[in-house]
Formats: C-alpha cells, structure tokens, sequence
C-alpha cells in the first residue's frame, strides 16, 4: 500500500475564546485557511488545549444555541462538560468520554462545564468537532450518543506500544463503539513512549491527526510536538506514528461527501434557500425550547 503522505504540519492558531468556557484554537477551517470543504466531513474543528480555569459557582460555557444540518462531537481529555438539549438529551463527560450529539433537524442545546468541576476549578482540555451530514441526513431526527470511556472498544498494540481507542469506524479487528451516518474513523492512540501504530484508510478519505499530549514522529520522517495538527494528502493509504514520549494523538479520517455546502454560524446545509430557512425554523420556535 502507498504511504499517506503530510501536506502540512499546522502550529496552533491564536486561541479564542466560545462563550466564557472554552478556549480553543480553530484548526478546521481557518487553520490552514482550509475551506469546510478541505476536511470534509470534518467541517469545524476547535481544540482547547491544556488550560486551567480558576474555582467559580458560575459554571462558565456557553448558553442557549441553536444547530441544524450536523452532528457536533466532543472529546474530553481533561475536565468535564455537561450537555443540555431541546430533544430532551443531557449528560456529563469526563476524561476519556465522548457525546456525539446529531442535530440533524434541529436542536437547541447548552455546552456547561459540570458543576463540581466549576467548583475546584482545574486543567481542561477538550476537542469539538463538527461532522457534516449528507443531505438525506440533514432534517432527520436529533439524537444522541453519550459514550464512556470504558465504553470505548480498544485495540492493544503490540510490545506494550499502548492501545488505539476505536471511538468510530475500525482499527485492525476493533469495531468503532459510536453509530455514523457515514464512513467516518475517529481513534484515539494513546501510546507509549517507543510506542507505534499504523492506520490504513482509503486514499481519497479525509485524513488529519492532533497530537493532544507528548510528540510523535509520522512517517519515521516528520517529529510533530505537542497541539500540532497534521494534515495529509488525499492520496495513500497507509501512515505510522511513533511516540518520542508518552502521547495521546486523535486521529480521525472520513469519506468526503461530495455536496455542497452552506454554512452560516451554527447551520451547515447545501443551500443558501435551505440557510434562510433554517433562520426562520429558529425564530419561529421550530427547534423547541430549553431553560437557560
Ligand atoms: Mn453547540
């Protein structure tokens, strides 16, 4: 098989900050000034790297928002969230869990570090990502998967290297724990210093890595440090990374879904007319109610 090759290696952006709760650095799309197309079906892609909020009673995030057109996925490596929504859904994630929240038709939902955290403050570290839908997907019904880290399937790399958790898709034998609307590989590797996985996707899928602790090497060529974001060719099969030391790496890979895209603020359809009308559903009540 053909080596997936690196297009760029991406610094982290200058971090801003969504609501008061999550300060993140946007790599997907304006890291590499990538279109929502680049990544596609990662349209959005924010990462708070490792930072410590200060105790508080007023658990800091964002309040009441809408989505339509898309799944919103949150990894917890450090600190923990909790998720309210419209569609009656809640929970807390902790570190090591997952919440694949699908908007799909439209939710209205609130994103809150869990009270306890709030209260003793601490270290956070979280990813977001957007994942799109393909069209026949877009106004389905909201659902949502809250996966514990136990819940995760694991697959144990050889020579004590560590293990790749198997959130979504496949990893050698290791079937994903979480349910897509399409191809989508979404692992954590968490290695061993010394440690090495390969991963083998089909050429023309989507292909990226995060390095959320220590540093690797890719390829046996290129050293990536710490909040770095890989981008690779859409072109090759197969890469491998080492660990230089102890490191978490979120690798995530997925067929691009060849539609066009209308995005504005927290909608992501095909068309500008299926936009507008998602303003109106919004302003209109459509997308059901939730307290503040
Ligand atoms: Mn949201």
């Amino acid at each position: 098989m053909a080596t997936k090759n690196i297009e760029i290696v991406v610094a982290p952006p200058a971090p801003h900050m969504v609501g008061d709760g999550f300060r993140v650095h946007n790599f997907i799309p304006s890291g590499y000034h990538l279109d929502m197309q680049r990544m596609n079906p990662f349209i959005m892609m924010d990462y708070n790297s490792k930072y410590y909020f200060p105790p508080t009673n007023n658990p800091r995030g964002v309040s009441v928002h809408p989505h339509r057109g898309f799944e919103t996925v949150t990894i917890a490596y450090k600190g923990k969230v909790a998720h309210h929504d419209s569609a009656g859904n809640s929970g807390v994630i902790g570190e090591g869990d997952v919440q694949w929240m699908t908007a799909a038709s439209g939710i209205l939902h609130k994103e809150y570090h869990e009270e306890g955290f709030s209260k003793t403050g601490g270290e956070f570290q979280m990813v977001q990502l957007w994942v799109n839908l393909p069209a026949k997907d877009k106004i389905s019904k909201p659902k949502y998967q809250g996966i514990t880290h136990q819940e995760i399937n694991t697959f144990q790399l050889p020579d004590n290297g560590g293990l790749v958790e198997v959130i979504a898709g496949q990893y050698k034998d290791v079937k994903g724990t979480a349910s897509t609307f399409t191809p989508i590989h979404l692992q954590n590797a968490r290695l061993n210093k010394g440690g090495i996985a390969d991963f083998s996707f089909p050429g023309n899928y989507s292909t990226a890595l995060l390095v959320v602790e220590g540093s690797i090497k890719v390829n046996n060529t290129e050293t990536v440090a710490s909040d770095h974001f890989v981008l690779f060719q859409n072109d090759g099969e197969s890469f491998v990374i080492e660990a230089l030391e102890n490191a978490i790496v979120l690798v995530l890979s997925g067929e691009p879904i060849n539609e066009p895209i209308a995005a504005h603020g927290p909608f992501v359809m095909n068309s500008r007319a299926e936009l507008m009308q998602a303003f109106e559903d919004f302003n209109t009540g459509k997308f059901g109610y939730l307290d503040e």
